[in-house]
This record gives C-alpha cells, structure tokens and sequence, in this order.
C-alpha cells in the first residue's frame, strides 16, 4: 500500500460504513518479493525458510472461496468456514480450540436482483442490493430521479416530489464546494444525520435508493445499510456501476421521464441470531499467561467468495500455526490466533472479544492483524505508539531484507486491531501493498482467487510468523495506555 498519504491518519478499509467508501488507492502492480541467499540458523531463519518452501496457505484460501465461498456474518456458509477453520487449528496442534459467540442481530441474506430500463434503450444492467436493506416489493416500476442533497436541509427542497420515486443519490459531477465538515465531526452524529435523511425519504414515500459503485470498470460493490437495527429506517438501496450510472444521470438531465424497473431481492431471518469468533493457542512455555493475539477475519462480503477479503489473512494466520508445528518451534508467551466475524458489519467480533476479555487485557503482549488482501507486507502501522518502535524494530528485524520495514505512527481504524488498540493494547495491523485491493476486490465481484499472488502472500505469512516469534519470545513487554490522537 502506497504511504503517500501522511496527512489520511483515519482509513476505513473494510468496514465500510453507511455507504462511505474507504479509502481508495490507485492500483499498484505486485512488487517483486526479494528472495533470500540463505536463512539464518535461528528460530527466525526456520520459520522463514519452513514457510517459504512448503506454505499450504494458497491452497486454504482456495478451500475457503472455492468450497465454501462468501461467508457473510449470521450464514449458514460462515458456520461451515468456522467449523473447518477450528477443524485445520487442531489438526496444526493448536489446543484450547473454541468458538465465542456474541449477539448479532438479524442475519440478511442476498436474494436475485435487477434492474431494467422501462424506456430510452431498454438496458437490463447489474445492480448490488445493500446488505441489510430491504426488499422491494417483488419488481417495483417506478421514475428516475437525481436527489443530490447532501443533507436534511438540502433535502427538504424535494418535498412532495418523491413519492413512488426511485433515487439516485450520487452525483460524480457535483461541482457544489464541500460542505462544511460539522456533521462528520464523529460517527455518532454522522449517522444520526442519514437516520434523519432515510426517515425523510421514508415519509416522502421513495420507493429506492441507487448509489454509485466507488469501484470502475463495471465493477459492483456493496456494504452494510442500517437494517440490521430494526429501529433504523431503512429503505430498498443499491450499487449500481459507474458506466450504466452515468448514463442514468445522462438521461435523467434530458426532457423524457426515465422509467426504471428494479427488483432487490434481500431478506433478513426471522429472529436474531449470534455470531462467533473462532479461537485456538500454543501454550507459552515459560509465560503462558502472557499473549500475543494474530488474527483476520473470516467473514466476508458477498458479491464474490471472500479470497482477499480476507481468506488471505485467515490463512495467513493458520499458516502460522502450520509453521510452528512443522519447525517444532515451542514460544515462551502463548500464541493465540483469533479468526473474527462481523468486521465487514464495524469490527463487531473483535469489539465483542475486547468487551468479553477486558479483565485480560493487560496481559496481551501484542495484536497483529493482517487484511488487506494478498499484497506483500511491509510493515506495521504504530497507531500513534512511538513507545512501541524500538521493540516493533526487533520484532521485525529478521524480515528487513524481505521487505518489512515499514513502523509509520499512522492511525488505521478499519480492521480489527482498532478495538484492542482503542482499549490500550497495542495492537497493529500490518501495511500491505494494495495490488488489485482498493480498485478491484474489496467488495466487488472481483473477489476470487484469481487475484491471489502467491509470493506476495507467502512474504506476508513470513511476515506474521516472525513478527509474532519475535514478540512471544522478547524479553521485554510492549508500554500499554490509550493514546490521544487528533478527532475524526
Ligand atoms: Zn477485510
């Protein structure tokens, strides 16, 4: 991933929230992984070469997004992933294996959707229900129209125009200045202020919602809307990509109604359900209380199987395990891995873990997390910790030459390291080169194993192994304490 950016010290990466797209890089083609001479005969040097030379890590990612496929939080496909992950934990000598469930709310499940126009050229084109919206009432018919307000104010001016309507909500070609930043000020009034603006809509009677994909080149994409709160209003939203969007805006700007049929086909489960974090350890021999947490999530969006986001960081982490079972490597803390559910819906599993586990914090040595997709790993985000380099330096020094450098203070919020880090721990997710992520796989369509490169991700699993060996095994504890940062 690019570092251009210091002054972006927030980025959402998976976790897209109401509708935000995150943070988007350009794509960057895979840099070639530097290949070692030799490997030092130390615990390190054995891990790397163990890794390098017999990785099964391609292949559980395969199972995952081939066997499996997408594994939204509350599916049944999720369930089966977590029973297979816990399966491949004990098989790699993890003991301890265990789920930990938490309350979820209702599961959503995507149904057929479509979209046609009724008149201009008749285009049938793709559209991405959001997840936990509803359903349209079996095809609905309805008249286009451009509802560009960006917030309750603006939208008043459509009053009386909606009823029956179907809306597009984004416009590319806004050449309005920005509107002052007071309503994005945190995320509490940021989705209060959409809560006001859906309720509106609701009363004006809109039949849907259309948004443009933040993806290019045909590409889909989805995120959560509000429904899985059943007192949000929410209504019938979609993604619709950048070409047939455009053209929509095209027509809407001429003189002739534009007529669309559209049929979103989501349904939500009958009663809430829980959701579970998948947990496994090799016990520490000499400081088994004390805990290095790695982890990704297993959960994933469902436009395609989930194969970088995040089947990669998943078996990444249970790569690590295979290592240390093949090299015989015994840690002094306890290693525990922790494969999450929930991130895609706000970093729901490893909020619940920090929320079940607050009495125990204070003995995690270190989190890392490793999701962003196949890129190699160059090194870690301190979230603002400088207390934290001298060590993070030694634990990632026998991957210098593997590329993994890289200890910038940037915050990163959007994966699940940011509940621990939130809560005092230091916790840290790992800088990957983005490849295909941002403008292919994350969350579209695209997200199969295809776009996996082996030795970018062979380097990352290197990368969480040793950075993990090095801290479990360290003399020295990483400074705990929450660290004051700038406001969102
Ligand atoms: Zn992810």
């Amino acid at each position: 991933m690019p570092r251009s950016a210091p002054a972006l010290l927030s980025m959402v990466l998976c976790a897209a929230l109401q509708g935000q797209n995150p943070a988007r890089q350009a794509t960057t083609p895979p840099s070639p992984v530097p290949v070692l001479a030799s490997y030092p005969d130390t615990p390190a040097g054995r891990l790397l070469k163990e890794i390098k030379e017999h990785a099964e890590v391609v292949a559980r990612v395969e199972y995952l997004a081939d066997q499996i496929g997408p594994r939204l939080t509350g599916s049944e496909p999720l369930r089966r992933a977590q029973a297979w992950a816990m399966a491949e934990m004990k098989k790699l000598g993890a003991e301890n294996v265990h789920e930990e469930a938490y309350d979820f709310g209702l599961a959503w499940t995507r149904g057929v959707d479509s979209a046609r126009l009724l008149t201009h050229n008749g285009l049938h084109f793709r559209v991405d229900q959001l997840a936990w919206t509803p359903a349209t009432k079996g095809p609905i018919q309805g008249e286009v129209i451009l509802v560009d307000a960006r917030n309750l104010e603006e939208l008043q001016a459509f009053k009386g125009r909606l009823r029956g309507r179907i809306l597009l909500r984004s416009n590319p070609n806004d050449k309005r200045p920005p509107l002052p930043r007071r309503d994005r000020g945190d995320m509490a009034s940021f989705q209060a202020q959409q809560a006001a603006m859906t309720q509106f809509l609701l009363d004006e009677g809109a039949a849907a919602v259309l948004q443009m994909s933040g993806r290019k080149n045909g590409l889909g994409f989805t995120t959560s809307g509000p429904g899985r709160d059943p007192g949000k209003p929410a209504l019938p939203s979609a993604y619709v990509p950048q070409e047939p969007y455009k053209m929509l805006l095209r027509q809407v700007a001429g003189k002739d109604p534009v007529r669309l049929e559209l049929s979103l086909g989501g349904s939500f489960s009958a009663k809430p359900v829980q959701a579970h974090n998948v947990v496994g350890e090799i016990r520490g021999t000499e400081k088994p209380n004390e805990v290095v947490i790695i982890g990704g999530h297993l959960d994933s969006w469902d436009l395609g199987t989930g194969a970088t986001d995040n089947a990669t960081g998943s078996s990444v982490c249970l790569e690590v395990l295979r290592a240390l079972q093949a090299t015989g490597l015994k840690p002094k803390r306890t290693l525990r891995v922790i494969l999450w559910s929930g991130e895609e819906e706000g970093l729901l599993g490893s909020r619940a873990y920090v929320e079940a586990h607050k009495a125990e914090l204070d003995a995690i040595q270190a989190v890392l997390v490793h999701d962003m997709g196949t890129g190699m790993v160059r090194g870690f985000d301190l979230q603002a910790r400088e207390n934290a380099r001298a060590l993070m330096a030694q634990a990632i020094a026998p991957l210098n030459d593997l590329g993994v450098r890289e200890l910038p203070l940037t915050i990163m919020n959007g994966t699940d390291h940011a509940p621990f880090d939130r809560a005092g721990v230091p916790a840290f997710a790992a800088i990957q080169d983005a490849v295909d992520y941002f403008e292919g796989t994350h969350h579209s369509q695209m997200d199969f194993p295809d776009h996996v490169q082996p030795d970018q991700l062979v380097q990352g699993a290197q990368a969480m192994a040793v950075t993990a060996w090095e801290l479990l095994n360290m003399a020295d504890r990483l400074p705990h304490g929450v660290v004051a940062r700038p406001a969102r």
